[in-house]
């Protein structure tokens, strides 16, 4: 992990999440509000606008504003998730460059914040057999389109689809598809 992958990394997932902003919106409408398209989208574009401006020389500057403007300028509940998700990569990224380490802290930040559990159908079901499979040597991007998939068959008990309770089964979660691509294109990266 250095500073010119990393960056090479949050281009990509913005221009993934900006090409796929109204599917993402779509899934939201189906289980939530249908705002995590434009949510991600707007998070993104704030980022990148920031990264340009501030210009951040080390991996752990780059997290903590990518942090920073998450939080304050995405509203819902996934604003503040990925937030705390890169808060938490960017403290471990002092002390270490293990991607299992640093995404794991990210992980550990957004169950701090958010309290869900594997199983709930939430970004958790992403980030929890990706770290996994990273950590085994076997992560793909296929193995990510799959872990996504999977969470058709979840019933919510967390965030706003969880008010569908049983009618939440059988839609993919947006949150997890969003975190989808933030691995996939990590992977694409070379992170
Ligand atoms: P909102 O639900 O406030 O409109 P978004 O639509 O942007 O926010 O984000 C919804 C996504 O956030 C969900 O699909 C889910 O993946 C994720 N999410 C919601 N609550 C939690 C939670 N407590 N922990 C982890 N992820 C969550
Ligand atoms: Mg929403
Ligand atoms: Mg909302």
């Amino acid at each position: 992990m250095n500073k010119d992958n990393v960056l090479k990394w949050l281009e990509l997932f913005a221009e993934k999440i900006i090409e796929n902003k109204d599917y993402l919106s779509d899934l939201d409408t189906a289980i939530g509000d249908g705002d995590h398209g434009t949510n991600m989208a707007r998070g993104v574009t704030e980022v990148m606008k920031a990264l340009e401006d501030k210009k951040p020389e080390t991996v752990t500057d780059i997290f903590k504003l990518t942090a920073m403007t998450l939080i304050s300028k995405v509203g819902g509940a996934s604003g503040p998730l990925y937030g705390s998700a890169f808060m938490g990569m960017t403290k471990t990224s002092m002390t270490t460059d293990d991607l299992v380490e640093i995404l794991s802290s990210g992980l550990a930040d957004i169950q701090k914040r958010g309290k869900a559990v594997s199983g709930e159908k939430t970004m958790i079901d992403i980030w929890v057999p990706v770290i996994e499979a990273l950590k085994n040597g076997e992560l793909t991007a296929e193995k990510i389109k799959t872990f996504a998939e999977a969470t058709k068959d979840l019933k919510a008990t967390k965030g706003r689809a969880s008010y569908l309770g049983e009618r939440s089964i059988g839609h993919i979660d947006p949150g997890a598809v969003s975190s989808a691509y933030l691995f996939e294109t990590m992977l694409e990266a070379g992170v």
